[in-house]
C-alpha cells in the first residue's frame, strides 16, 4: 500500500509501512509496521515494529497520524460534506 514518512506527536521521525509494504510477515496481521526513520534502508527495518515511540513512549497507534488513520479510517473527514 504505502511507505509513509511521518512524525510522532513529539516530533520523532518515523516511517510507516502499510499493506504489501510491511517488511516482515510478523506484522502483516496488524497491517502496518512502524520504524525509526534512521533505520530505513537498514537490516533492522525488517525485524521490528515500534509499539511505542522510542522518544516519548506514546503508543504509535495513538501518536503517529498515519497509524491512527490506518486503524480508524472512518475518522477521516467524518463530517466532511455533511449538510
Ligand atoms: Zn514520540
Amino acid at each position: 500500500m504505502a511507505i509513509t514518512n511521518d512524525n510522532c506527536s513529539c516530533g520523532a521521525k518515523v516511517v510507516v509501512f502499510t499493506g504489501d509494504d510491511v517488511k516482515h510477515t510478523s506484522f502483516l496481521c496488524d497491517g502496518f509496521q512502524v520504524i525509526c526513520a534512521e533505520d530505513l534502508n537498514t537490516e533492522k527495518a525488517n525485524y521490528y515494529s515500534l509499539f511505542r515511540c522510542s522518544e516519548c513512549g506514546e503508543p504509535t497507534a495513538e501518536a503517529v497520524p498515519t497509524v491512527v488513520n490506518f486503524l480508524h479510517p472512518t475518522f477521516i473527514g467524518k463530517n466532511h460534506g455533511d449538510a
